[in-house]
């Protein structure tokens, strides 16, 4: 068991539905007893409306996932996952200065286009303006880690002076060191055999 706080359980905000997206088949690890998958690959299950095969048995991971999309209101609306090529999701964390558990987020860039998207400046900003801890995320190849740093610090200045270019150029610095990152393969739990 993981000692991180588990990200709070927040209701979705109306009006914005995964529709045509299943960016989260592709993009996350799923490591549960029904289901082995690491990032990258897109989920044998899903068909080829995007809709998912074996929704009401889908594991774990699958049922208690939502996006930040779909439950942060300050995340834009521009910002579907796969209209930005940007996923969003909660991050559980024990602060390093006084140890109390905290919820982040990570903004993971997944397409080369994600850095235009619509409403990722303003998104990023709005986090770190509230003082919520923000990763950047950039993925390795299918069925590699991520490489991932925490961005506030660098992104304070230029989020306090509102200077959108600064933002959008320290993110592009930050994916090109993440890209030249280390990245190693995804290595699953062993999981006990299912009960006959
Ligand atoms: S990434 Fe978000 S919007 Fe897309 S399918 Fe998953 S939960 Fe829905
Ligand atoms: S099991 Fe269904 S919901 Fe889960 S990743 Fe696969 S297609 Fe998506």
């Amino acid at each position: 068991m993981s000692d991180l706080p588990a990200a709070p359980e927040l209701p979705l905000i109306p009006g914005r539905e995964c529709g045509e997206c299943n960016v989260c088949c592709v993009s996350l690890t799923i490591d549960d007893a029904e289901m082995q998958k690491p990032q990258g690959y897109r989920c044998r299950n899903t068909l080829p409306d995007k809709r998912c095969a074996i929704y009401p048995t889908r594991p774990r991971t699958c049922r208690e996932f939502f996006c930040g999309w779909r439950q942060l209101k300050w995340i834009r609306q521009t910002m579907r996952p796969d209209v930005s090529g940007v996923l969003v999701r909660q991050h559980g964390e024990i602060s390093k200065t006084d140890g109390t558990p905290r919820i982040g987020v990570i903004f993971t860039l997944l397409t080369n286009a994600a850095l235009k998207a619509e409403g990722l400046a303003e998104s990023v900003a709005a986090a770190v303006a509230a003082d919520i801890p923000v990763y950047l995320s950039i993925p390795g190849p299918p069925g590699y880690t991520s490489s991932s740093a925490r961005i506030n610090e660098v992104l304070l200045h230029a989020v306090q002076t509102s200077d959108k270019e600064e933002v959008l150029r320290i993110l592009r610095a930050a994916r090109a060191k993440g890209r030249a990152g280390k990245h190693v393969p995804i290595v699953m739990k062993k999981h006990p055999p299912a009960q006959a």
